[in-house]
């Protein structure tokens, strides 16, 4: 199988700002040119693009090419799942809206801590397990965003699981709030592949800061960042593919460009990805090492990097679904950024110097009052 695939999460639409009104004619000409060249896998779920994307694909994909000629991955909505009854409703619901008879990978959409307990709580996998034997369901997995932790304890009672989805990119690879490498690990320890989703940070490894450009142009003038972020993870082991929610022909062609005949990172790009990431990293909004050395002394215990980690992450992308999520995620049951009381134990540590109090005080007012 060739290493990208096409997720239908950003497809390009009519009207900016309104995400259901898919612009289908180019997702047609972008389906064309994908196939052309060979590449055949297609990733949707239930709720990308208001609802509409499973439908977009059914038009684009289903409707014009052969079933044979493609594969399909499809998620169970965890988070909208009150009870075991909904399983076969959403199931039935997307084969429909795909208009497919079965899904070629079919995944539960965001594990995390409470998802995981509701989907062991409900029978979600029975109700996977007999799918498959029905033969409607081809693979199957799950997409990720936890803790190591909790992927090792769900991959070491569910060995059935035969590939994850992971939040890998170059940014993320060291990230404390993130720790894409030790999932990664854990994916790889249990054997399994690993399907990438976010090789760009969500479009966040696209603009670079200055002295992070420079590296990448120094080396290979022509090449994009896309390129640079996708070939980092497509170079992992084990990995099977890489997605990327694309947005227009632009962009296709260039992913094509590098994921065609693929080549992975030389010693060389690999050293100067990590000088990029560096890079990156210090032109954070705060210059945060991940020392730890702040929270040995701490009366409220607040885990003060994990928090300035999402902080940063909101800085650079913007995005408050991705960062907020990793912020509530460390505040589960842990002290939050806003119950800091200000004795300044952590700023005697610091050797950045940081604010520590001020900082924290911004965090909480980023993530504790904006939703
Ligand atoms: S100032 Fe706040 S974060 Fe720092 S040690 Fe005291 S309680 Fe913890
Ligand atoms: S001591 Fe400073 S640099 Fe180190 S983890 Fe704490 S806030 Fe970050």
């Amino acid at each position: 199988m060739k290493k990208l695939g096409f997720g239908f999460m950003r497809l390009p639409v009519r009207t900016a700002g309104d995400f259901a009104d898919i612009d289908i004619e180019q997702v047609k000409n972008m389906v064309d040119i994908f196939m052309e060249k060979g590449f055949n896998y297609f990733d949707t779920a239930y709720p990308y693009h208001g609802e509409k994307s499973e439908e977009a694909l059914r038009e684009a994909l289903v409707k014009r090419y052969p079933r044979d000629s493609f594969l399909i991955a499809d998620k169970m909505p965890t988070v909208r799942v009150t009870g075991s009854k909904d399983y076969p409703i959403f199931f039935e619901t997307q084969l429909k809206r795909c208009g497919v008879e079965y899904f070629d990978y079919y995944l539960f959409h965001n594990i995390w801590k409470r998802s995981y307990a509701e989907t062991e709580e409900y029978g979600g996998f029975d109700f996977i397990a007999e799918k498959i034997r029905e033969g409607r369901i081809k693979h199957f997995g799950f997409s990720f965003h936890d803790e190591p932790e909790l992927l090792d304890e769900v991959l070491t009672k569910h060995p059935e699981v035969e590939f994850v989805q992971l939040q890998i990119n170059y940014l993320d690879w060291k990230s404390p709030s993130v720790r894409s490498e030790e999932c990664y690990n854990i994916a790889r320890k249990h054997g399994k592949n690993i399907i990438v989703m976010e090789p760009n940070k969500g479009g966040s490894l696209i603009a670079l800061p200055e002295d992070a450009q420079r590296l990448f142009r120094e080396y290979s003038p022509d090449s994009s960042n896309a390129s640079w972020a996708m070939r980092f993870c497509a170079s992992l082991e084990g990995v099977m593919l890489v997605l990327s929610g694309m947005s227009s022909i632009e962009q296709m062609k260039d992913n094509i460009s590098f994921m065609d005949n693929f080549v992975p990172l030389n010693e060389e790009e690999k050293k100067i990805i990590e000088k990029v990431r560096i890079a990156v990293e210090n032109n954070a909004a705060i210059g945060c090492t991940k020392c730890r050395y702040c929270t040995e002394d701490c009366p409220m215990e607040i885990p003060i990097p994990e928090y300035f980690s999402a902080f940063n992450t909101y800085q650079l992308t913007h995005n408050m679904g991705n960062a907020g999520m990793y912020y509530r995620r460390y505040a589960n049951g842990r002290s939050l950024a806003s119950q800091c009381v200000k004795c300044g134990n952590c700023e005697r540590h610091c050797p950045q110097h940081l604010e520590i109090r001020k900082l924290l005080s911004e965090t909480a007012e980023l993530f504790e009052v904006k939703k």
